[in-house]
């Protein structure tokens, strides 16, 4: 929420999100299971972490959540639903989820990904090789934010319609007169890895990546953020 937040409010304040945002409360709930494709812990974040939450729920042991009001928009929430809560803090919580550490340095994927040299490298033609373009990646990522203004015509009539667009399409770049400066997959999976690892932390400094691994899951060919994260990371001194 808070790595939309920052590119909705940047250069332009997009309203279709502002207003929405302001209506919505956050309620987050810990992880108590981490599977084979979770990394959260790996990129710096927590499966009970708070950022950007109103409440953080933590289940109980005995049933029922343990409930972290963190704002004042969450202790409005629970002031407008005190039927909801009750007093104490329940007993013991089940435990968090611990998912697997990975060898990976941030800075120094930074660092590589700054590197003009390595715009063109082999491993962006080796990630890509399996992929199929299918976007599923982007749909289901978390900060994945690309949209795309069509206007639609109806009769006389007409509408703008803000819809939304991936990177891994290759009509993503197409321009209308055919050109397509993205025009192989290749191209298209270094957009979406520098798009996290490098062009997000150079304009908003945060990480566009919050390891939740639904992109690893997602993946009709299994194509691991984690390969290139891991093999970058080693590559670099
Ligand atoms: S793990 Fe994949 S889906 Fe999750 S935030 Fe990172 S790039 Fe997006
Ligand atoms: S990875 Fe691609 S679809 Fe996702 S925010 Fe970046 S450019 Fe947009
Ligand atoms: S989900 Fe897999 S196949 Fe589909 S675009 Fe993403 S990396 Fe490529």
């Amino acid at each position: 929420v808070i790595s939309l937040n920052k590119v909705f409010t940047w250069d332009y304040i997009d309203t279709l999100f502002t207003e929405r945002q302001k209506k919505i409360a956050v309620i987050a709930v810990a992880c108590n299971k981490a599977d084979d494709s979770c990394f959260c812990t790996s990129v710096g974040y927590a499966p009970d972490g708070t950022e950007g939450s109103d409440i953080l729920l933590k289940k109980l042991k005995s049933g029922g959540y343990q409930a972290h009001v963190l704002t004042e928009r969450g202790e409005e929430l629970v002031s407008e639903y005190k039927a909801l809560f009750a007093d104490g803090d329940g007993g013991e919580i089940e435990p968090i989820a611990k998912p697997d550490e990975l060898d990976i340095d941030l800075d120094k994927m930074k660092k590589w990904l700054d590197d003009p040299a390595n715009f063109d490298h082999p491993i962006w033609e080796q990630m890509a090789a399996k992929c199929v373009g299918c976007g599923g990646c982007t749909f289901v990522c978390p900060t994945c934010h690309c949209f795309d203004i069509v206007d639609e015509p109806h009769g006389d009539q007409g509408r703008r319609v803000k819809n939304w667009d991936g990177c891994q399409f290759d009509h993503f770049t197409l321009h209308a007169s055919g050109h397509n400066p993205r025009e192989n997959q290749p191209q298209r999976w270094r957009n979406r890895f520098s798009c996290k690892f490098k062009i997000y932390p150079d304009r908003f400094e945060k990480k566009g990546c919050v390891g939740c691994g639904r992109c690893i899951r997602v993946c009709p060919v299994n194509v691991d953020i984690t390969e290139a994260m891991t093999e970058i990371s080693q590559m670099t001194a």
